[in-house]
């Protein structure tokens, strides 16, 4: 069983430097020089290097330069994992123009309360900085320990990014939650180990909502095809209906990752969802997604998903969605189409709505690949016509209107 889980967040504000910052950017230019040396000597070494290693290569020489003992250290081996990236897909040696700096949290001072931040630099100076951002932002990191900062300069100005961190307590799994979702409607079921049904619900996306934005985008575009770009009025209509399109993905996301993280956690729920990645490789058609929206919308829903469970201490699994809304979850065999929505096994006779029939096989899928000691993988006995899941909602949720409870597994 996992214990405590980190959440991590990064908060990013303007820092505004008091008094002179020229050690601030010499610091940085320093810095940055630092990490292209350290990058030049590791990519001629051609070979992967331990901290143990980079330290023995590197500290000295990045101490006689002036750095701390946590500069160096930072610097070698942000300077390693650029190099590993750039092997790892086939780059070139990295050159690096921006001036940024990781800062490790035995170099730098954070009051939250007065908005300062005192970083130590090279050579003993040190540089105090007003940090910009809205209290409301600031408040929520309140009593989470921060560890690590980049602070950046772009020009204009100085940035800061601070990385806070706090730990969850994990939640112990008791049951699982198996997500459906496609263009219509997300599904919601929640199962106990031994496979009776806890809790139904249905909800409606707006995604033809979105795909009508969409829609209007591209008859824009259609019209003006190569001038869209370029007449402002044009630029500014189809600017609007992305504003929309974005609002209104965004909102939704929002809304269902926090009820859903929410029910999980009064279910102590493991939440199973469908792995996006491999459904380009089951070379599903677009019928339960609409190609014309792409996987973005779903994938955005999937993200607020993920954070708000973590932020509980909820465990979120992806299984591949292969067959989850073909085969029977009783025989196996192919379903056919039956009525509108509801899908039927011609073996077996087994009847069933379409989403529920999904979220059904995903948590058997969940099940054979994450067994559970002394749970005899799906309990054949089916749950009795009266265990009705509650909180099904009236006219939103239809999922249980056409099939029977005991239907279900
Ligand atoms: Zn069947």
């Amino acid at each position: 069983m996992r214990g405590e889980e980190p959440v991590v967040e990064a908060l990013r504000m303007r820092a505004l430097p008091e008094g002179g910052y020229d050690h601030l950017l010499e610091f940085l230019k320093l810095y940055r020089n630092a990490v292209q040396m350290v990058v030049d000597s590791i990519w001629s070494i051609n070979e992967m290097l331990s901290k143990r290693k980079l330290h023995r290569l590197f500290y000295s020489n990045l101490v006689s330069m002036g750095f701390r003992a946590h500069h160096a250290k930072e610097i070698y081996i942000y300077a390693e994992s650029l190099v590993e990236s750039a092997r790892g897909n086939g780059g070139r040696k990295p050159i690096l123009r921006r001036l940024s700096a990781r800062i490790d949290r035995y170099d730098y001072r954070l009051d939250l309360d007065s908005m300062t931040l005192t970083l130590k630099l090279h050579g003993d100076y040190e540089a105090r900085l007003k940090l910009v951002s809205s209290s409301e932002r600031v408040e929520k990191f309140r009593g989470w320990g921060n560890y690590e900062l980049v602070v950046k300069y772009d020009g204009s100005g100085f940035w800061v990014s601070i990385y806070f961190r706090r730990a969850v307590k994990a939640v112990k799994p008791r049951t699982v939650m198996a997500i459906d979702l496609n263009f219509d409607n997300i599904t919601i079921a929640v199962f106990s180990f031994n496979g009776r049904l806890a809790k139904l619900k249905r909800f409606k996306t707006p995604l033809r909502k979105v795909l009508t934005h969409r829609i209007w985008v591209e008859r824009i575009q259609r019209r003006y095809p190569r001038s869209w770009r370029f007449i402002k009025g044009v630029r500014k209509a189809i600017d609007r209906h992305g504003e929309r399109i974005k609002n209104i993905s965004w909102d939704y996301a929002h809304r269902v990752g926090d009820l859903v993280a929410e029910l999980a956690s009064k279910h102590s729920s493991i939440i199973a969802l469908e792995d996006l990645d491999k459904l380009r490789e089951n070379n599903k058609k677009g019928k339960r997604f609409n190609k014309r929206l792409g996987l973005w919308i779903y994938r955005r829903i999937q993200f607020c998903i993920e954070y708000e469970a973590r932020e509980r201490g909820i465990e979120v699994v992806k299984i591949n969605p292969r067959s989850t809304s073909s085969k029977c979850p009783r025989c196996g065999k192919k379903l056919a189409e039956y009525r509108h929505r509801i899908l039927k096994c011609r073996k077996c006779s087994f009847v069933g709505d379409r989403d529920v029939t999904a979220t059904i096989n995903l948590y058997k899928k969940y099940m054979s690949k994450y067994p559970r000691c002394g749970v005899p993988g799906v309990a054949p006995n089916a749950p009795k016509p009266d265990e009705n899941p509650s909180g099904v909602q009236g006219k939103r949720d239809d999922a249980m209107k056409n099939i029977k409870p005991h239907e279900l597994i």
